[in-house]
């Protein structure tokens, strides 16, 4: 099922947060900013928003920090959205496993779809995800998932992992498909790492770009014979890149919807890369609405909602003639405005690797059990 269909409506919990990863997404505009946390308020109202205009009744919690430094408030709006769409509703969790012990009973549960951000194997994950001080978090996060697992029984809750693919450990794919599946794991889904969200464009960032290193080709090639290794141990292992390859689809994902994304700033994004509205810089294009303190409601604004619903494989000059442009969608128009500055444009690099992906492994013969989180 393409991952537009994943239509959901998202809560940028908080800007708290107690590790220190080393590729942060996020973390230059998160080290400038006083820490912030979404109003219980604007929450309140984003379900009212989304659940009068989607028949959807998927909720979920993303950062830009933890979302589980901030627990109590999500359990204020799973209740209030609960109270609302009743057994219909569904909650999902990106976390990165680091939460207190006596969280867990509530999270087995309330949530449903919980994805772990899990480097692999410890010795590489460790050098990626760590505290502030540098220590390990993969003991923490073993014993987390391991607890939730065993305890399980009869809920529904799956917990996966969210994997990003460094130079670090893009040699280990198959060892972290071992490894995972032994810790109890069984989805896993795996995103080549991207320069981090700036003030400009990454391209015009050259200090960043030098830096800057992943090989696209290396991936791709130990990527198929990963998710092949996964799929005769009946695990499943799956790409960023290939998030469309179940279905037919002339967009990319949610954000061409768009649907919403509630920021601690008090503003409506249509993309995980953009947890702040204000000073949204070259991303602002996604910032599609503000809550209004006067009316209580959000404003909207219509020109850039209709230009992210526009941007479709048919408006693009680069997917017009491509190969696989069916089951691509045009890629994340998150990670091509942060590195071009640009809604329609393109990441030739990665077009490179959908296509050899595609053609060799083929489109997905059925939907993938859990679409990429
Ligand atoms: S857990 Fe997420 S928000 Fe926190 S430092 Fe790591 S990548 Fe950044
Ligand atoms: S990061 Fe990419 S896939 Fe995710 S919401 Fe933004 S545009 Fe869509
Ligand atoms: S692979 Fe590239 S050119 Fe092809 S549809 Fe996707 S974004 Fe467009």
């Amino acid at each position: 099922m393409p991952h537009i269909n994943k239509q959901m409506v998202s809560f940028f919990l908080t800007t708290k947060c107690n590790l220190c990863c080393e590729y942060c997404y996020n973390r230059e505009e998160r080290a400038k900013m006083i820490e912030r946390t979404l109003s219980l308020e604007i929450a309140k109202a984003g379900i009212d928003f989304f659940f009068s205009e989607n028949s959807s009744r998927h909720i979920r919690f993303y950062g830009p920090g933890e979302p589980t430094q901030e627990i109590k408030l999500m359990k204020q709006i799973v209740d209030y959205a609960q109270s609302i769409a009743g057994k219909q509703l569904t909650v999902e969790l990106q976390t990165n496993g680091v939460f207190a012990r006596g969280d867990r009973e509530w999270l087995l549960n309330n949530i449903n779809i919980m994805w772990i951000s899990f480097d692999g194997e410890p010795d590489i994950h460790d050098t990626q995800r760590h505290f502030p001080n540098g220590d390990p978090t993969s003991p923490y996060i073993e014993e987390n998932v391991r607890w939730l697992v065993t305890h399980q029984k009869g809920r529904n809750i799956m917990v996966g992992a969210r994997v990003t693919i460094t130079d670090e450990n893009v040699e280990r794919q198959k060892d972290m498909v071992d490894y995972f599946t032994k810790l109890g794991i069984r989805y896993i889904w795996s995103d080549p790492v991207f320069p981090s969200v700036g003030s400009i464009p990454a391209y015009s960032d050259k200090e960043k770009m030098n830096t800057f290193k992943f090989d696209m080709s290396k991936y791709v090639g130990i990527y198929i014979e990963a998710t092949q290794y996964a799929k005769k141990k009946d695990v499943f292992y799956g790409s960023f890149l290939t998030c469309n390859f179940d279905g037919v689809t002339n967009k990319h994902c949610r954000a061409c919807t768009p649907v919403p994304h509630f920021t601690p700033d008090g503003y409506i994004s249509a993309c995980d890369l953009v947890t702040f509205g204000e000073n949204a810089h070259h991303m602002d294009c996604f910032v599609y609405g503000k809550w209004n303190p006067l009316t209580k409601s959000f404003d909207i604004d219509e020109d850039k909602l209709n230009a992210l619903q526009q941007r479709t494989t048919e408006n693009m000059e680069h997917c017009k003639q491509c190969s696989a442009r069916k089951y691509c969608g045009g890629y994340c128009l998150g990670e091509v405005v942060n590195e071009t500055g640009c809604l329609l444009g393109q990441k030739p690099h990665v077009c490179m690797a959908i296509r050899k992906l595609l053609n060799i492994l083929g489109t997905s013969e059925s939907a993938y059990p859990y679409m990429h989180p």
